[in-house]
């Protein structure tokens, strides 16, 4: 079936509304009343006061797609044909309802009956924990065949303290000329870090109580929890070689093909991955200030403000000479519509976010790129190979350029950046910071001693001083 993502989207949630499932909306991507958290990434974090039994849900079977912002993956985007830092998580929760059997039968007539997604059964894997026997028994009930069940150890969800449980996870083989590995490499199984077999869902089975103790006691009530990225999903319905020659990132793709110099999608495999960087960074950037993140030095703002950088590097690898970035704020908006129309109808204010952003790191960009190239080539002639940090810390105090970022950009001319000399010139900055700050406030005091009797003084030194951490996740 060619299906557009959003009635993939669609079919999912029908699905399990059939099955007695209240759709919910997808929650911001900001946490609330969550200090854990930078941002929500994955259907369940949204669902925590339920699990842990402080809020009783209308209905104890509910299911979403979830924006979800996963800053680990940022790395693996472009690179891995599957990952994302936004992605929707296709999600169906049960809260003290039903359990395994029910999950895995529904499971697996979501993926394989004709009316819904109507998978061939041939091409799904299904991983199992090896003390799990229930779940295994339950997949060849409803008629999985025994060598598409692979136990694998790690099938075990644990974040300490609280709920875990066994999981089970479904991969879809897409055949090997999708193979990216030697024949005998040792991941080379359903299950295992390769581009053949794609995950698609995981199936967690809370079943757990984590004690304090470090024992796992039985909850009185067992949970379900699923998550499905909707952008796998769609390039197995799209036949797409990734996620990204799907209609969920092609759009971008293209607008940045007519941004740029003349070069094209899928010319050079170097050059694709830039693509597929600021299609997927657009996206984030897109959604999450539409959710009220703005760029700036510390925690989420932070995040934001790498993926727009990441991108506008990028971004000079395929000749865009200019902001271009807030260009692609309407068409990811366009791609989102019919779940999140919000997006597109806030597109004007995101794209005033993005561009002023833009400006100020292109202020500074070429002087930081050429800094960069002069020190790579110092790297390379002095043959340490290395970028000190000194350096590192100039391009990013003075240029704007997240270590990251450095980093990325020397690892492609295979130089490496000193982080720990990179991390002292970075406190040697604090502490000058700290030092002026009590300069300033003693120097304020008496200024306002003078100052009092004749009017309110305001002092404004402060925050002009203060140096923000660079800390991301
Ligand atoms: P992977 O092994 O591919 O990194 P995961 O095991 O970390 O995925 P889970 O935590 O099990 O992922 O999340 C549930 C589902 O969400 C995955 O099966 C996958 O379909 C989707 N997913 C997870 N991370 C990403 C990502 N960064 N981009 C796109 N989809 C993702
Ligand atoms: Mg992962
Ligand atoms: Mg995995
Ligand atoms: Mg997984």
């Amino acid at each position: 079936k060619e299906l557009s993502s959003g009635q993939i989207r669609q079919m999912y949630l029908d699905f399990f509304k059939e099955k007695g499932h209240t759709i919910e909306p997808s929650a911001s991507l900001i946490p609330v009343d969550d200090p854990t958290l930078l941002w929500i990434n994955s259907g369940v974090a949204t669902m925590k006061k339920y699990f842990d039994g402080s809020v009783v849900p209308k209905n104890p079977r509910m299911t979403s797609s979830q924006k979800s912002i996963r800053t680990n993956d940022i790395e693996n985007v472009g690179k891995t044909p599957r990952h994302h830092t936004l992605f929707e998580m296709l999600g169906n929760f049960s809260v003290g309802d039903y359990f395994k059997k029910e999950a895995i039968a529904w499971a697996y007539e979501l993926l394989t009956s004709d009316k819904w997604f109507g998978w061939d059964p041939e091409k799904l894997y299904m991983t199992v924990y090896p003390k799990d026997t229930d779940a295994k028994k339950f997949w060849e009930e409803v008629g999985v065949a025994p060598d598409h069940i692979i136990e694998v150890e790690d099938n075990f969800w644990d974040i300490g303290q609280g709920p875990s449980g066994p999981d089970s996870e479904i991969f879809y083989d897409r055949g090997e000329k999708f193979n990216n590995l030697a024949p005998d490499d040792p991941e080379n199984y359903p299950g295992g870090e390769n581009d053949q077999y794609l995950e698609v869902w995981n199936i967690v089975f809370s079943q757990f109580n984590h004690t304090p103790e470090d024992t796992y006691e039985p909850l009185p009530r067992k949970n379900i929890d699923t998550g499905m990225g909707l952008e796998r999903v769609v390039s197995i319905f799209q036949n797409a070689k990734t996620n990204f020659e799907t209609d969920l990132f092609l759009p971008m793709i293209h607008k940045a093909e007519e941004l740029g110099d003349g070069v094209k999608y899928g010319q050079d495999s170097k050059l694709d991955q830039s693509f597929r960087v600021i299609a997927d960074h657009a996206r984030a950037i897109t959604v999450a200030i539409g959710d009220g993140a703005i760029p700036s030095n510390e925690g989420r703002g932070y995040v934001i403000r790498r993926l727009i950088r990441r991108a506008i590097v990028n971004g000079q690898k395929l000749g865009i000479k200019e902001s271009f970035l807030y260009k692609l704020v309407p068409v990811v908006g366009d791609t989102l519509k019919s779940h999140y129309p919000e997006v597109l109808e806030q597109s004007d204010y995101i794209a005033k976010v993005v561009r002023s952003e833009e400006d100020r790191f292109n202020e500074t960009l070429a002087g930081g790129l050429k800094l960069m190239s002069e020190e790579i080539d110092t790297a390379k002639n002095n043959g340490t190979n290395m970028i000190d940090g000194a350096t590192a810390f100039k391009l990013y105090d003075t240029y704007g350029f997240p270590l990251e970022l450095t980093q990325e950009s020397a690892a492609d001319a295979g130089i490496k950046v000193d982080t720990e000399g990179f991390a002292n010139e970075m406190q040697k900055q604090k502490d000058r910071a700290r030092n002026a700050r009590s300069n300033a406030k003693s120097m304020g005091v008496q200024r306002d001693l003078l100052i009092e009797i004749k009017d309110d003084s305001e002092y404004v030194g402060y925050d002009q001083l203060d140096v923000d951490d660079a800390k991301a996740v």
